[in-house]
């Protein structure tokens, strides 16, 4: 086997999202004068995960998750204000502060002359296009793809079926897609058939039916493990 083409998931993997959330909900706070520290994004974190956790069994749709995560929020810090108005600002801070993840220029640098080299992102149109021209996230690859614009999300085979159809073509045991999400990145290559290298820098453990070939922790490390795997031909 030998990875001529790589595909990068890009919040979580090429995009430290988290770093983005921290700035966000700071500047949010400060701009309505409430005060901010650590302690507010621990809580925020905690709440959101229950939420989405809660998302994921099916107990509670997306919408409610966005809409009652800062209401949970405020709750616990005794402010007075609408959760609902909170999130459209955060979301708009979003947009404006994407981040880099650490380590991921130098990589897409080294990586650039020896590969094609796509973006697959489920995400809403405008934003990730914004956070692309913010980010000059374009200048590093061939093509980008955005759940939105093709009408099928990660895992679906749909989504990556759109991608084989326009990228270079190539085998698929050519192909390797390196993401942070177990159940979109990995298991989507599971089902449609290319190898996968998990992203998982918070070294949580592997669980659910998804199966990656490889498991990075750094993006740092990604040049050894292709160049490991182009030397077994
Ligand atoms: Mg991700």
């Amino acid at each position: 086997m030998k990875t001529r083409t790589l595909l990068f998931d890009a919040d979580g993997t090429l995009w430290n999202f988290d770093a983005s959330a921290v700035i966000s909900i700071r500047t949010v706070f400060k701009r309505r004068g409430y005060i901010y520290s650590d302690d507010v994004f621990s809580r925020y974190e905690r709440i959101n995960k229950g939420l989405w956790e809660r998302y994921e069994r099916g107990e509670m749709s997306r919408d409610r998750v966005l809409t009652e995560r800062f209401d949970l929020l405020f709750a616990e810090l005794g402010i007075n204000a609408d959760g609902a108005a909170f999130e459209d600002e955060f979301r708009e801070e979003l947009e404006q502060n994407p981040v880099w993840m650490e380590g991921a220029q130098e990589l897409l640098t080294t990586l650039r002359p020896d590969f094609q080299m796509y973006i697959v992102t489920n995400g809403v149109a405008s934003t990730q296009h914004k956070r692309i021209a913010l980010t000059g996230l374009d200048r590093y690859v061939d093509d980008i793809f955005i759940s939105e614009e093709i009408g099928a999300v990660k895992p679906q085979e749909a989504f990556f079926d759109h991608v084989f159809a326009h990228i270079r073509p190539c085998p698929k045991n050519d192909i390797l897609l390196i993401g942070d999400s177990l159940t979109a990145d990995i298991l989507g290559a599971n089902r449609s058939g290319i190898r996968s290298c998990w992203f998982n820098p918070a070294r949580l453990p592997l669980d659910g039916e998804a199966c990656p070939d490889f498991e990075i922790h750094a993006l740092s490390e990604l040049p050894d493990i292709i160049k490991e795997e182009r030397s077994w031909n």
